[in-house]
């Protein structure tokens, strides 16, 4: 795989681009005018694999609360603006490490050159989020319906807005519900700029379907190299998002972060209750920080040596199951303490 070689910025010490690893990102769903509500949030998606964190900022009192949510994040916090310049303000002498702004959604061009200054002298990147939901107007008109060729102009001229200020502290997203659009799109910012890109498909969907419109589309991008940064957005618990986000960075071996939980999909041969039983795993193991590939298999016949990749893992036989270690049989359990057996097998693994 080889990376697109966009250049490196830093969101307070984080680095986005030009080689660095993919950034997982996701949103709160609470205003940051609801202060405690919204530091307990982000500290649950940090332990979750989060690395950044965009809040909402639709107020002037959400802006002021702004401070005291920096203070209290472990990860860098973006403060997301929409039209109010003066919030873009506010946000920055709150010391938000990032901001997400349009320029074409400020009225004022003097505006948009007081927020660059500020956020000049604070090293303060800012990201362009462009959305095919919410289109210029003209551009619409001009293409008739957000096209490729629509969404990359749309961000080149946001993208021309901070250039001609002096300001390339950029990162670009171009988002879109549609997967091919988004590939297309994301493709034409690759080859025609060197910005970090931040990636993902907008108003994706519910848990399953937006899971999986997600991957397809972020996972085509990062498998030709081209992303930065990424966030699933999901109608679902934003610690969703990052589960689903680090799933696809998993899969495509791009990074690394806690137990890997393989399965197979059970067949005629399955001799336990396999669904449950590898939920059960999944989530025993879905807070373990160390690497650890674990395999819930049906059958004794096959499970073993299909899974010889894994760490270890279980086979289910007929009212009794296996335990083994890369592929060999170690111990054989009565199926009602096969998880029991397993859980004990990957405490002693992760205690050498
Ligand atoms: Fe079927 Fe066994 Fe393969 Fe699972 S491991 S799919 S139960 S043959």
């Amino acid at each position: 795989m080889v990376f697109k070689n966009s250049r490196q910025l830093f969101v307070r010490d984080l680095p986005i681009g030009g080689g660095a690893p993919v950034v997982v990102q996701t949103m709160t769903n609470k205003p940051a005018s609801e202060t405690s509500a919204t530091i307990e949030q982000i500290h649950a998606l940090c332990e979750a694999g989060c690395e950044m964190v965009r809040v909402a900022v639709p107020d002037m009192e959400a802006a002021s609360r702004l401070g005291k949510i920096i203070e209290k994040s472990p990860v860098p916090v973006v403060a997301d603006i929409h039209f109010d310049w003066k919030l873009a303000m506010e946000s920055l002498h709150q010391g938000a490490d990032k901001l997400r702004l349009n320029p074409g959604n400020l009225q004022k061009k003097e505006h948009l050159a007081d927020i660059v200054a500020l956020a000049k002298s604070r090293k303060v990147p800012i990201r362009i989020g462009v959305n095919s939901g919410s289109l210029d107007k003209k551009l619409l008109k001009k293409y008739g319906s957000p096209t490729a060729d629509a969404l990359f102009e749309s961000a080149s001229n946001e993208i021309r807005a901070f250039e001609e200020l002096g300001f390339e502290d950029i990162v670009v997203s171009v988002k879109t519900f549609s997967v091919p659009r988004l590939i297309e799109t994301n493709k034409m910012l690759a080859s025609g700029f060197d910005y970090p890109l931040h990636i993902g498909v907008t108003e994706s969907g519910t848990l399953f379907s937006g899971s999986i419109r997600s991957s397809v589309g972020i996972g085509s991008l990062l498998n030709m190299g081209i992303g930065d940064t990424i966030r699933v957005s999901l109608t679902a618990d934003p610690l969703n998002e990052v589960k689903a986000a680090w799933e696809i960075l998993k899969s495509l071996e791009l990074r690394k972060r806690g137990a890997v939980v393989v399965s197979c999909p059970g067949c005629g041969r399955t001799g336990i209750d396999i669904y449950s039983l590898a939920e059960k795993v999944n989530d025993a193991l879905s807070t373990c920080s160390r690497q650890i590939t674990v395999a819930v298999m049906g059958c004794v016949v096959n499970g073993p040596g299909e899974a010889r990749e894994a760490d270890l893992g279980c086979a289910g036989g007929r009212s009794e199951g296996v335990i083994f270690r890369k592929g060999i049989i170690v111990k054989k359990v009565r199926e009602e303490d096969l998880f029991k057996a397993l859980m004990d097998e990957v405490e002693d693994f992760l205690s050498k």
